[in-house]
């Protein structure tokens, strides 16, 4: 059997993303193969036949490195930065859902404080409610048999609602945590779809953590007084703020989740709608990551 008789044995397969450099097809998942007669790693083009080397120069100097370190460091710094930005955001929001619902309540209370306070003194009808004492802020909710008297004489804790506040707020924080889920699961490309799920307790762990905070102010613990009419705003917090800011948190967790589920599908889309195909072709690992076939040119099929 002469040398060049032996059959090519295949030794690995194309891991990423690798264009053929005549007609631009994606070689990932092909095999490389070792030729018989001078025995070099190549790659054959399915589509054009153009035989690619898979042995490249080495890069001159320790540069290629460095700048691969550098860009690296800033990848991490860059994902930390979304994070961050993420939070801030959601934690914004949330406490919208919590502002936005609760202003109702807010408005009664100083509606009606604001009527005893000025019947108490009418020589000075000038008197707001907001220049109540804590003591006779207090004073005048113990009047209303607190928040559970409050509440029965305004159709109960559900009639102290502001419902469609809320409702803006609470689409508001799922669609924005909907972005913020698919910007992790574009970036997350090393997880499969299902484990992407995983990153959701990360990517709301500060969220979670402000949204526990202002139970702890409530308990007391955090030692923040409530002077002068902001011992009003208290008893509202406990029982509505607190409780739609945790609604808000769910939105927002419901929004994320269906971001990291969907959201490389929704990219993969645009991406398909907006980009001409080479240019698309160095996108290939948003397929591959999901175990796709990455984007062929449609003039060769
Ligand atoms: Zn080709």
């Amino acid at each position: 059997m002469s040398e060049a008789q032996r059959v090519e044995e295949q030794v690995s397969q194309i891991g990423g993303d690798r264009c053929c450099v005549v007609c631009g097809y994606n070689l990932v998942g092909r095999p490389v193969v070792r030729e018989p007669l001078y025995r070099l790693l190549i790659v054959r083009c399915p589509e054009c036949g153009t035989v690619s080397p898979m042995q490249e120069y080495p890069s001159l100097g320790p540069w290629a490195r460095r700048w691969a370190a550098v860009l690296a460091g800033g990848w991490f710094v860059a994902m930390l930065g979304l994070w961050a930005l993420g939070t801030v955001v959601l934690v914004g929001l949330i406490g919208v859902c919590s502002t936005e619902g609760t202003s109702v309540a807010r408005n009664e209370v100083s509606d009606a404080a604001t009527k005893w306070l000025t019947s108490r003194s009418p020589d000075n009808t000038k008197q707001g409610w907001w220049q109540a004492s804590s003591e006779d802020a207090i004073a005048w909710w113990v009047t209303q048999g607190g928040w559970e008297g409050f509440a029965a004489a305004h159709n109960g804790t559900i009639g102290l609602v502001n419902w469609g506040g809320f409702a803006v707020a609470a689409l508001s924080t799922t669609l924005v945590g909907s972005v913020v889920g698919a910007v992790w699961s574009v970036s997350a490309l090393n997880l499969r779809r299902r484990r992407l799920l995983l990153l959701l307790p990360v990517m709301l762990l500060w969220t979670i953590a402000f949204a526990l905070l202002s139970v702890l102010d409530q308990s007391g613990l955090l030692g923040i007084q409530a002077y002068g009419y902001w011992a009003l705003w208290k008893p509202i917090e406990e029982h509505l703020g607190t409780p739609l800011m945790f609604a808000g948190l769910g939105f927002a967790a419901v929004g994320g989740a269906i971001g990291l589920l969907v959201g490389r599908s929704v990219v993969r889309g645009l991406l398909r709608l907006l980009l001409p195909w080479p240019a698309r072709a160095v996108f290939g690992v948003l397929w591959t990551a999901d175990g796709l076939s990455p984007p062929r040119p449609t003039i060769l099929r």
